[in-house]
């Protein structure tokens, strides 16, 4: 089944069959995936994905006020959950002073069930970073990380189980797309970094204020679900953590009907583009969604993003020696990023960490500096990226792909042990 994401919501005369299309179940296959010359590459547990169970986050306001009157509470109980859970990040029912006790265990099944627990951490950067690695109720692992910057308190989370895109230099391409995660997994995520930051994780107590898209998966492969978590993590409690929609970061390797879509919605997030080459012939070989998209489509709706949203477009790009690090490779993102005029991106290079025993490694910074420099002459906003945490496991979903990779391997779940980890 193909999910067809071309037509906005906003869109006027929205064709019935398209909408009804859409409103159909997403199975974890990117619109960019079904047609031309991509397919996501699927892990053998794709086959055996299941549903998580609903949480308060996958429900609208009936749903939840339905629910509540099922076990006999007026829907003005609905408000005092979103409040404990939103605000407090508290999800024990039974630790809410304001609310019947009666049936606190019941409410809290029905509201709040358990979708990820944390298996182990794992700190870098002197306490400042922490790589968090989850299992989900179906023994899937995914991966988050905190990170705390002077001014800034920034959660990476993953959107889904393993990635469909095959980019060949990442750990969490090699395992294939498993499933999409519900809203329900991908905020859980949300209300656990905050609490931690909250009670000072991190060294000292702070306020979670920026959340990126940036763990496994491709966001806008599972569009709903991603929507859905980011209303939440922008509004205001009882309704949503009341994370400033401008902090979220949406990361995409050019779905471009997504990012069509997104500029419809009416909500600033901000357009991180995995691009990674200049042309199209490298980007075939580096993500090979660029086969269904090219470089160029993938730019014009970037660029439509920045016009609709009037938000800077971040354009990530990891620097690998020898590959697409070179002087004609600058030159030519400078000059594919100029045509659409100035100011309007920033390029954030960034070294690869590279997997083990992988032929793509980390530039040299003599290249690292000349790539960044040309950009610079360019006139164009360029920083060599932050590489938190690249003394744990830095790359993109390498922490949670390692230990895939390893449960395959032994088939035994969940971990027992896992060398050098702090368990949680
Ligand atoms: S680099 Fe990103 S998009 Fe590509 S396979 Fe890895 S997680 Fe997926």
């Amino acid at each position: 089944m193909t999910v067809d994401l071309s037509l906005g919501e906003g869109t006027p005369n929205v064709d019935k069959d398209a909408r009804l299309k859409r409103d159909e179940p997403e199975t974890g296959i990117t619109p960019g995936g079904s047609s031309g010359a991509f397919r996501d590459v699927l892990s053998p547990r794709h086959a055996h994905r299941g549903k998580p169970p609903i949480h308060f986050t996958d429900m609208d306001q009936e749903e939840r006020a339905a629910a509540m009157a099922k076990l006999g509470y007026p829907s003005f109980r609905v408000k005092q959950l979103g409040q404990h859970y939103f605000a407090h990040y508290n999800r024990e029912v039974s630790s809410y002073s304001d609310f019947p006790q009666q049936q606190a265990q019941v409410v809290e099944n029905t509201f709040f069930p358990s979708l990820i627990r944390p298996l182990a951490e794992q700190e870098a950067d002197q306490g400042t970073t922490v790589k968090t690695l989850w299992g989900l109720f179906d023994g899937s692992r995914i991966e988050s990380v905190l990170m705390k910057y002077p001014t800034r308190t920034t959660l990476c989370i993953s959107s889904q189980v393993g990635c469909g895109m095959g980019c060949p230099f990442c750990a969490t391409g090699k395992l294939g797309l498993t499933r999409n995660m519900s809203a329900g997994e991908i905020l859980e995520q949300v209300r656990y970094a905050a609490r931690q930051a909250r009670d000072g994780r991190l060294g000292q107590p702070s306020r979670l204020s920026n959340v990126v898209f940036m763990g496994m998966g491709e966001a806008l492969g599972n569009y709903k679900a991603m929507m859905k978590a980011i209303r939440q993590i922008s509004a205001l409690p009882p309704d949503g953590f009341g994370i400033s929609a401008r902090n979220i970061t949406v990361s995409t390797v050019g779905i471009v009907p997504g990012i069509r879509r997104l500029m419809t919605e009416g909500i600033p997030v901000r357009l991180a583009v995995s691009l990674h080459a200049p042309s199209d012939s490298l980007r075939d070989e580096l993500v090979p969604m660029n086969k269904r998209f090219a470089i160029s489509q993938v730019l014009d709706a970037a660029h439509d993003y920045y016009v609709a949203t009037k938000r800077r477009v971040s354009i990530e790009y990891a620097l690998m020696k020898g590959i697409n690090d070179q002087a004609q490779h600058a030159r030519l993102l400078a000059k594919r990023l100029n045509h659409y005029g100035d100011d309007w991106v920033h390029v954030n290079p960034i070294p690869l960490n590279p997997i083990e025993g992988s032929r793509w490694t980390a530039s040299k910074p003599e290249d690292e500096k000349r790539f960044l420099d040309i950009l610079h002459q360019a006139g164009i906003a360029a920083t060599l990226r932050d590489t938190r945490g690249s003394d744990i496991d830095g790359a993109c979903g390498q922490l949670a792909a390692k230990e895939l990779i390893r449960q395959d391997q032994t088939e035994s779940d969940p971990p027992q042990d896992i060398p050098n980890w702090t368990k949680d």
